[in-house]
């Protein structure tokens, strides 16, 4: 299935909880899903019951919406989470944490995971001073991830960093301000996450 390019909003309002898609706005009171927080369309307001297949379906849908992925990559990724030790639905949810985009947007470079990406593949990131501009590279305990020096006068990151700071920056990644640049001090633990999903449906789905 091709990467979904239509109005994001939408799809905070289709599923019934924002996905914090569109960087500060979702921060703000222009919030789309603050003002109509129900599906879009004739019949949005219409309350719809879900059969337990249906419930899967949407939470697989929600989590790889916040994370951006493709169907094909999200399979690989539960392929891999499958065969980690400890539990399956945790182990997923760690890993995708643990992807380039995620962790630029978490330490305040990207205002939104999808900026992230498109920053990431026009190669202005790093990892242990080395080029990466794959997006869903996956991080390890201790990488330094930071801004190519040629693209740190960017007043749009100086910017970004900025207004970053009103969001609650997790333990696990540290930023370094001065040098534009932030380490992965320890793996995420999922608890530390906070997400509004509930894995062991999608295991549940895949378990089929
Ligand atoms: Fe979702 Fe953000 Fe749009 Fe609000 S502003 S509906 S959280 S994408």
């Amino acid at each position: 299935m091709a990467r979904y390019i239509g109005p994001v909003c939408k799809l905070c309002r289709r599923e019934g909880v924002k996905l914090f898609l569109k960087g500060d706005r979702c921060y703000s009171d222009k919030c789309a899903f603050e003002r109509r927080n129900y599906p879009s369309g004739e019949h949005g307001q219409r309350a719809v019951k879900l059969t337990t297949y249906g419930l899967q379906l949407r939470e697989k849908q929600k989590l790889k919406r916040i994370y951006g992925v493709v169907e094909k990559q999200f399979s690989a990724f539960f392929e891999k989470a499958d065969k980690m030790k400890g539990v399956t639905g945790d182990n997923l949810i760690e890993l995708l944490e643990r992807r380039l985009d995620s962790v630029v947007y978490k330490l305040g470079f990207a205002a939104s995971r999808r900026e992230a990406r498109i920053l990431i593949r026009e190669n202005h990131f790093t990892v242990n001073a080395h080029k990466v501009n794959i997006p869903s590279f996956i991080v390890k305990e201790g990488d330094v991830i930071a801004i190519k020096e040629k693209s740190r006068d960017k007043v749009k990151f100086i910017e970004t960093l900025e207004a970053s700071q009103r969001r609650t920056k997790p333990e696990y990644f540290e930023l370094d301000r001065e040098n534009f640049s932030g380490i992965v001090k320890r793996l995420p633990k999922r608890e530390e996450i906070t997400l509004p999903i509930n894995e062991q449906l999608i295991v549940e789905l895949y378990s089929k």
